[in-house]
């Protein structure tokens, strides 16, 4: 399946972050900016976290979203939720669609316990050195985590991986609702259908509102 033309342009870039294969890199983005996660060569999942800057020990909650939108998938025009039930995003434009909210990003364990595989890079790892770059030390709870572009689907109760449809470009836009610090991993998980087993860059693209 092709997706869309690829990332839209607004008025002006304010920032434009790359997301290197099998790391994570946070940006600083301000209520009114629009949030452009972009797979630059398509088949990746990227896990997102997010702070909120006047108060980092309110995040975005993959668990809280769920219950809040009372849907396992957001789709375009629902809010993404914090621990305390306040909209910190919302979906303006998804070129894929598929994106989970239920397993927590990977982890060192999550390789050795399921793989046999010790020393893998993470989602979880990298995300903490990323968060760790931005100045901050605050904890990274992996289940917290929005997997954007993950293709879970729910088959009789169970959550079935399968390799991402989505092509190079493909763009998730999100009017940000709150100051946050927003950190995206881009997956290393080359085990399984995850990433198409070749992991690959993202990028993150914060523009400033229109008008
Ligand atoms: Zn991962």
């Amino acid at each position: 399946m092709m997706v869309g033309p690829g990332p839209r342009s607004y008025e002006q870039l304010a920032a434009e972050v790359i997301v290197p294969a099998r790391e994570a890199r946070a940006v600083e983005v301000h209520a009114g900016q629009i949030l452009q996660l972009v797979d630059l060569e398509g088949q990746q999942v990227g896990d997102l976290i997010a702070y909120r800057l006047s108060d980092p020990t309110e995040v975005f909650s993959a668990g809280h979203t769920v219950s809040a939108l009372a849907k396992l998938v957001p789709e375009v025009g629902d809010e993404l939720f914090s621990n305390h039930r306040r909209p910190l995003l919302r979906i303006l434009h998804d070129d894929v669609g598929s994106h989970d909210l239920i397993v927590p990003c990977c982890d060192p364990e999550r390789y050795a316990r399921d793989y046999g595989v010790h020393n893998h890079g993470s989602c979880l790892a990298s995300l903490e050195a990323a968060v760790l770059a931005a100045g901050h030390a605050w904890t990274v709870r992996g289940e917290t985590a929005w997997n954007v572009f993950m293709n879970n689907r729910h088959e009789d109760g169970r959550i079935v991986t399968y390799e991402p449809p989505h092509a190079a470009g493909a763009t998730i836009d999100l009017a940000v609702l709150d100051d946050l610090l927003v950190v995206l991993s881009a997956c290393p998980q080359d085990l399984s259908p995850c990433n198409a087993y070749a992991p690959t860059a993202m990028a993150l693209r914060v523009w400033e509102p229109e008008g």
